[in-house]
């Protein structure tokens, strides 16, 4: 599939048309930026590994019944992908207490959540990304009750699949973000990537973090986390 012309730069990604009107090429970068872009720097090779891992768990989610955007891995970077029109709500699930949320309402870092906590923010960078409750996300028409319904019931689904799954291979699913589509039809898909830039995993044994913390917390060792989250997802997908 041929790559056209850049159609958008995010933080994280290029996206490009394609020759068919209907499809993206989303080209993952190796740029790394983190409190809302004020913290940025590169990682050679974080955009590949991104690609290969976010391909990886996006294709067990499709299996399991998740529609998402993902045709297919192209090469190292690039996957080929259904074009959305992005619902601008950052859907936030969360199994144990950290990050905004520890900082937000005091409760204690590490805390295992006595039920999985969906959240909604409002992907606007100049608001740096606001919590957003559903009658917000009704009255700014960001999406109708029952897609805000549809999103909570799939960011659990997804939650259901990769908890277990990320379990068996030694990492705790400390949270995640995921943001969704709609198709031409109005059907929604997973979209954007799933990665350790977007999820939070702590080593099940020693505790180490496997994500982009790494980065935030000048933990350094940023793209040996990554490549190690990739070996693991390997193991279990062969
Ligand atoms: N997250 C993300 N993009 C954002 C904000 C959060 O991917 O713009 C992810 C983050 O990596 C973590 C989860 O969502 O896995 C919850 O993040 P939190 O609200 O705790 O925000 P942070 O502490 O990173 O500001």
């Amino acid at each position: 599939m041929e790559k056209k012309e850049l159609i958008y730069e995010g933080k994280g990604k290029k996206l490009f048309a394609t020759g068919d009107s209907a499809l993206l090429i989303a080209e993952f970068k190796d740029d790394l930026t983190a409190f809302n872009a004020q913290k940025k720097s590169q990682e050679k090779g974080k955009g590949a590994l991104n690609a290969a891992i976010s391909a990886k768990l996006f294709e067990l989610l499709e299996r399991n019944g998740v529609a998402t955007h993902l045709i297919k891995r192209l090469d190292e970077t690039d996957h080929l992908i259904k074009k959305t029109r992005i619902i601008p709500i950052e859907v936030v699930v969360r199994n144990i207490a950290t990050g905004s949320l520890t900082k937000r309402l005091g409760i204690a870092e590490g805390t295992k959540l006595p039920f999985t906590l969906v959240e909604f923010y409002y992907k606007n960078d100049d608001l740096g990304d606001p919590l957003l409750n559903d009658e917000h996300a009704l009255l700014m028409n960001l999406a109708n009750e029952k897609e805000l319904t549809a999103l909570k019931r799939l960011a659990r689904k997804i939650n259901d699949i990769l908890l277990p799954f990320f379990e068996s291979v030694r990492l705790k699913l400390v949270d995640f973000k995921v943001e969704f589509g709609r198709d031409e039809k109005g059907a929604i898909l997973l979209a954007d990537e799933i990665s350790p830039d977007s999820c939070r995993f702590w080593d099940a044994l020693s505790g180490e973090k496997l994500d982009k913390d790494r980065f935030r917390q000048d933990l350094g060792g940023v793209k040996v986390a990554y490549e190690e989250v990739l070996k693991r997802v390997q193991e279990a997908l062969r």
